[in-house]
């Protein structure tokens, strides 16, 4: 079969590879139709993520139809149509029963964190979905089968598999309620679709932050918000500061690590540079109000360890971040989409086949051509 593997940084290319098999009996192979690509993916071909091989199949944002379920999977069968969650999770851990699903224990044999698709040895070891089919462990908890008298479209619905249930949960896990002053920091799909989701929670006040005008602009036609390019600002935190009266009530990060430089280059700045490392959490714990809560959305590695606590403690910020549990939320993402109360297709710009996907993380990675969201097409 063909599928999107890692061959070192900034080099992807689609390989003929071996078919997925059954291998343990609670395991399914689902023949995948849309599969996208997630600012995550982003962070393995900048070389962010250890422990990722040459040849590695990468993705997990993947919907498909099951072709093959193993002797214990007793909820899926041949034929269902799937959205399978980035994160692979057992259902009977105390962490999968509390809804913490990102961290269950026993999906990753590797270390003391859940395990995710696609993301490297470190993460589980799992072959990821940007490929014609994938092996899906644990298939009677990790999926979310699509009633079967469902019309809606695969763009429409893949978006459920990672980016759109993170943004959700990001302003969930946020406390975000009715009169908040909110600010996104980045204009990806995910700060895109966490705006939405701000209102959609009650927010008085949305602001977005970002430099690549195409996305402020998107985000100011399609989700009504005040934007702020940090580039045009001295002080990208305190002009947000002065922006709310003192700070907002919550500031969510959907920006993470962005491979220009460490953290100890980063911090050697003074922290005067606005983009950079982690300049979106810098800037954050300026800009969110005193006891306020900042979302950490974004990914950081072990790397990001050094993480200046000082405005943070002084003021009382609350913090909250993590992997989101993506499967707990799948069947009320499905009810707002399959509804149409909230529809996160305006972010997809890209729908290209699996063959051109180094085209479609050039353009995702550079914000060349428009590029919001890729969804690929095996
Ligand atoms: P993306 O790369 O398309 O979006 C990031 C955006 O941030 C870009 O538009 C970029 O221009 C902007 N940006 C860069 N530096 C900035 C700064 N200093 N201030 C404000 N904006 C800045 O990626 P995405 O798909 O939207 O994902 C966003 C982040 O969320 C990534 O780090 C991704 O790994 C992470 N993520 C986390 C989870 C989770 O479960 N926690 C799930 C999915 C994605
Ligand atoms: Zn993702």
């Amino acid at each position: 079969m063909k599928a999107v593997t890692y061959q070192g940084i900034k080099n992807v290319q689609v390989k003929e590879v071996e078919a997925p098999t059954i291998v343990k009996p609670d395991d399914m192979i689902v023949k995948l139709t849309s599969t996208a690509i997630c600012g995550s993916d982003l962070h393995l071909i900048h070389g962010m993520i250890p422990n990722l091989p040459t040849n590695y199949i990468i993705g997990h944002e993947p919907l498909g139809i099951v072709e093959e379920v193993g002797s214990a999977v007793s909820k899926l069968k041949k034929g269902d149509r799937v959205i399978i969650p980035f994160n692979i999770s057992c259902g009977e851990c105390y962490y999968c029963k509390n809804h913490l699903e990102s961290q269950c224990d026993n999906s990753n044999a590797n270390g003391d964190m859940g395990a995710y698709f696609g993301y490297s040895e470190t993460t589980g070891g799992y072959p990821g979905g940007q490929a014609e089919y994938m092996r899906v462990p644990y298939a009677n908890f990790t999926s979310f089968k699509i009633p079967e008298d469902s019309e809606v479209e695969d763009e429409k619905l893949v978006l459920i598999a990672d980016a759109m249930t993170t943004a959700f949960w990001s302003v969930d896990n946020a406390g975000v309620k009715e009169g908040d002053t909110v600010i996104v920091m980045g204009c990806g799909p995910v700060g895109l679709l966490a705006q939405k989701f701000a209102w959609l929670k009650g927010a008085k006040r949305v602001i977005a932050v970002d430099y690549i005008d195409y996305r402020l602009e998107h985000a100011h036609k399609h989700n009504k918000v005040e934007t702020v390019n940090f580039e045009k600002e001295d002080n990208i935190g305190s002009h947000l500061k002065e922006m709310t009266k003192g700070g907002a009530d919550i500031v969510i990060d959907c920006v993470g690590m962005d491979g220009k430089m460490t953290p100890m280059e980063f911090l050697a700045t003074g922290l005067k540079l606005q983009g950079g490392a982690m300049g979106a959490l810098v800037a954050a714990a300026q800009a969110v109000r005193k006891g306020g809560t900042i979302q950490i959305t974004g990914v950081y590695g072990t790397r990001y360890n050094a993480f200046p606590l000082g405005d943070i403690f002084q003021r009382n910020v609350n913090l909250r971040t993590g992997q989101a549990p993506v499967i707990h939320y799948m069947p009320h993402m499905y009810e707002l989409v399959s509804s149409g109360k909230v529809d996160p297709g305006d972010i997809i710009t890209h729908v290209l086949p699996l063959d051109e996907a180094k085209r479609g993380y050039e353009i995702f990675d550079t914000k060349t051509d428009n590029c919001i969201k890729v969804v690929l097409k095996p």
